[in-house]
């Protein structure tokens, strides 16, 4: 990047990037997948599907680059659930391409001075940064997590479990979130109700959220947004207390 010379979010252009490692970006309505890299040794094309929104395609982009710099030479065709699933494993080729997408854009050297500067990790806050990197909330969200600045967790629920979650390196390891929603959850409301999503986080006791001896010492907070495919996404901040 600092070759490319790109300092701000605005620099990150995705397909000028490409270009300079050998491989064009071209946009076509795809049915079976997401996006796809077709390349020998020097050239790659990669397609990407233009029915998509524009943060989804955004992240396809710099996850394509991500095989072409990983797995180059192979052909591959990258589903739905291939890019950006938070859910695989850190083994599996597609987790590669999308911690090097990650990287790409949403680089850490920008992001840290921008959640120096945020006083709370809000929902608000995430989408601040979202907006000004074109990127999606949830990769976004991820991000700050990984970045460790913030005792933070997300956690991802459909109606019939907890299907992933990341938390802060920072955060000790009995703060494991629970499978199934707790019905006295905000969450809970939002993904089986119809409630609204909230303006700001929530208070709630910390045994709705995790079980551990003792957790119901704690309250923390939650604030949830809904996904695709009726799932639902929701930040908890845990106290300074809960990293004792
Ligand atoms: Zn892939």
């Amino acid at each position: 990047m600092q070759e490319l010379g790109i300092e701000c979010p605005q620099d990150i252009d995705l397909e000028a990037i490409a270009w300079t490692l050998g491989a064009a970006v071209k946009y076509r309505p795809l049915d079976k997948c997401e996006a796809m890299i077709v390349g020998g040794e020097r050239r790659a094309l990669i397609t990407v599907n233009s029915k998509a929104i524009p943060t989804r395609r955004r992240f396809s982009i710099a996850h394509e680059i991500g095989h072409w710099h990983h797995h180059r030479g192979r052909i591959l065709f990258c589903g739905a659930h291939d890019i950006g699933n938070p859910a695989d494993d850190a083994l599996n080729p597609e987790k590669q391409a999308d911690q090097f997408a990650s990287d790409l854009i949403l680089p850490s050297f920008m992001v840290q001075p921008r959640m120096i500067k945020m006083k709370r990790p809000t929902l608000a806050a995430v989408r601040e940064i979202a907006d000004e990197f074109d990127v999606s909330d949830t990769a976004t969200l991820l991000k700050i997590i990984d970045l460790d600045h913030f005792p933070i967790l997300a956690v991802c629920h459909n109606k019939e479990r907890r299907r992933w979650f990341r938390r802060a390196p920072m955060i000790p390891g009995w703060w494991f979130p629970r499978q199934e929603l707790d019905h006295e959850s905000f969450a809970f409301e939002m993904l089986f109700g119809d409630a609204n999503e909230s303006a700001f986080p929530r208070k709630i006791g910390a045994d709705a959220w995790f079980e551990f001896r003792g957790v119901d010492r704690f309250e923390i907070q939650e604030q949830s947004f809904r996904l695709p495919n009726d799932e639902l996404l929701t930040l908890l901040v845990l106290p300074d207390e809960a990293l004792e």
